[in-house]
């Protein structure tokens, strides 16, 4: 049975960010890793602690009609926007890494590629030795954040401590991708004293969060909606039990 996991969740203050040690977000897109993490991120770096994002699309679907923005120059641009917010939150660019997977066709577990790809993130987590990872929750309703998931959850051998952030799933979720009390312990981080901080770094998504691309009407834009959701004192997190 599923369990909406909505009262009482607990509140960490900043501070506990202090003892995650070297940290990697992972986002299927540009502009999960702010919406999702942005306030853990500045907090990370507020308290000293190294983080790496790996962006996993390239992000190329968000205005596939675009005629200024074809595909390359669409990535290009994404890659901008992340490296830009990045920076806001105290990130430096050479800490990220781009793995430039097709929107919509990151590799999940019953795809041809996955094994590679698993592979190559196996590799990657070695020479980074995380000691804390954040993926987009297992269920949320999104293909490329599932995929994150299964990704992590099979090239973690090293078991990092794996935190799952949500997205989607207020908006978009069924019941069934709620996460139930058997498998997951929610917490909310305190993020009051960061939360302009990952404001910023949502809004140097440009493409993402305005019209700054023109030319194709039907592309993707967050809604008003989605950006009042992120726009609050703490970010939710759900640990494995
Ligand atoms: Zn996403």
């Amino acid at each position: 049975m599923h369990v909406p996991l909505t009262t009482a969740i607990p509140v960490a203050p900043e501070q506990c960010v202090s003892g995650f040690g070297t940290t990697l977000i992972v986002a299927p897109h540009a502009d999960d890793e702010s919406l999702g993490c942005g306030g853990l991120i500045a907090l990370l770096r507020k308290y000293g602690q190294p983080v790496f994002i790996l962006l996993l699309s390239d992000g190329t679907l968000s205005h596939p009609n675009s005629k200024e923005y074809p595909a390359e120059r669409l990535r290009e641009l994404r890659e901008t926007e992340l490296t830009n917010a990045a920076a806001l939150l105290g990130v430096e660019a050479e800490n990220l890494i781009f793995c430039r997977y097709q929107d919509r066709s990151v590799p999940s577990a019953s795809d041809a590629a996955f094994k590679t790809a698993v592979g190559k993130l196996h590799q990657l987590l070695q020479s980074i030795r995380p000691q804390s990872i954040f993926v987009p929750w297992r269920r949320d309703p999104h293909p490329d954040h599932r995929a994150a998931f299964q990704l992590l959850t099979a090239a973690n051998s090293q078991q990092a401590k794996v935190y799952e952030y949500p997205i989607w799933l207020q908006d978009l979720g069924q019941p069934a991708d709620l996460p139930t009390p058997e498998e997951v312990s929610p917490f909310r981080l305190d993020i009051s004293r960061v939360q302009s901080q990952k404001q910023a770094a949502i809004a140097a998504h440009q493409s993402q969060t305005t019209r700054l691309i023109q030319d194709d009407p039907g592309g993707f834009i967050l809604s008003e909606e989605m950006l009042r959701q992120f726009d609050v004192p703490y970010e939710t997190f759900y640990q494995s039990n």
